[in-house]
């Protein structure tokens, strides 16, 4: 296991955003004392900002900035991309691939400043969708990647990308590592506006449901759809541990529980958090992603002896809390994440 100083650089990539925001936390709160965020939303957009840490609010996709972000850094952490819940992917393929951008540059910048090593951020929609027909899936091991057939758009994206990091290594000697998450969730994301998943959608809409009296949910698809969610947590720990995992050079890992759950059961469990019954639509044209989808995990536990662990029912209760004090703090004229 290699592992920086405490006073190297760290470069984190996209931290106004939801996970790499509760990297550059999780690194101010184990004593990094010099740490660099970057995100091209305007500062005060930014989901938090940590104090102590440097802020840099500049276009990634920009080759000068990509250069600008990395030097003198020991660690560069790619986790800026145009992303969100299905409603935005399969809408917005364009925007999803022109995140190569991102990554090519930013790559390229950290093998050129002497960085230590470079993560990225790749996907579940980078396995072969061929595989995820039935809600009574397999989970899906870090081979199934190929024969490829990623998720349109935002799928190939990744894929690409992992490439880039495998290349980097291979010709070049830059130690790249690459996890692919499943549905990272928890305080603190995106919980409305359109680019926010499933377990924020589903909180928002009980927590708006209760508020209003209206007491009914719709559902994007049949409710069969099946999926497994990381809490944060476990999302930035994994991370870490990865990084810092000599085995794990250049090979991409899953990063997800292997805790699997039907969208109906999903609301089942808000619906219980929240402490109310609704009556359910389904809205069958609706983005609806693969049929099913889960980690194999077997893979992280032989290398790490670790998997990510929090129950789905205590991170939702965590997430439902939250995005309750947004709600009502929205309701009351201030200021939430995301404005
Ligand atoms: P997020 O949207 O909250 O954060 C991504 C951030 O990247 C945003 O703040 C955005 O402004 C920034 N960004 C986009 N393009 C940029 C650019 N050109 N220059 C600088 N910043 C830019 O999303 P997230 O959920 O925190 O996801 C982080 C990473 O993890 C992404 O690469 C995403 O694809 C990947 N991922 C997330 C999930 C999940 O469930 N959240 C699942 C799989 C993979």
């Amino acid at each position: 296991m290699s592992k920086p100083n405490k006073d190297d650089l760290i470069v984190i990539a996209g931290a106004g955003g939801f996970i790499a925001g509760a990297l550059a936390r999780r690194f101010h709160d184990v004593g990094f004392t010099r740490i660099r965020a970057i995100d091209r939303k305007p500062l005060p957009q930014w989901y938090q900002r940590v104090p102590g840490v440097e802020n840099l609010s500049m276009d990634l996709g920009e080759k000068e900035n990509a250069i600008r972000a990395v030097e003198d850094a020991t660690e560069v952490y790619n986790l800026a991309a145009d992303m969100g819940g299905m409603g935005f992917i399969e809408h917005f393929r364009v925007e999803c691939l022109r995140s190569i951008l991102v990554n090519t540059n930013l790559i390229d910048a950290a093998w050129r400043a002497g960085a230590e090593r470079y993560f990225f951020s790749s996907s579940a929609c980078a396995y072969n969708t061929d595989l995820q027909k039935d809600p009574n899936v397999r989970a899906l091991k870090e081979s199934d990647a190929y024969p490829a057939m990623a998720e349109r758009g935002y799928g190939w994206e990744k894929l690409i990308s992992e490439m880039f990091c495998q290349e980097y290594w291979a010709e070049r000697g830059l130690e790249t590592k690459i996890a692919r998450f499943h549905n990272i969730y928890g305080p603190l994301g995106t919980w409305f506006g359109g680019r926010e998943k499933a377990p924020a959608a589903m909180c928002r809409k009980v927590i708006e449901a209760k508020d209003t009296g209206k007491l009914e949910i719709e559902i994007w698809g049949d409710g069969s759809q099946t999926r497994s969610f990381c809490y944060i947590d476990d999302c930035v720990l994994g991370i870490d541990l990865i990084m810092h995992s000599d085995q794990l050079i250049a090979t991409p890992i899953n990063l997800g529980t292997s805790e699997l759950i039907a969208i109906d059961d999903l609301v089942t469990m808000v619906e219980e958090i929240g402490g109310v019954r609704l009556k359910r639509t389904y809205d069958l044209g609706a983005p609806k992603g693969v049929a099913g989808r889960n980690s194999d995990n077997t893979f992280i536990k032989s290398v790490l002896d670790w998997e990510p662990n929090t129950p789905l029912r205590a991170g939702m209760a965590k997430t439902y809390a939250w995005i309750e004090r947004q709600y009502q703090d929205r309701k009351a004229g201030k200021r939430v994440v995301q404005d």
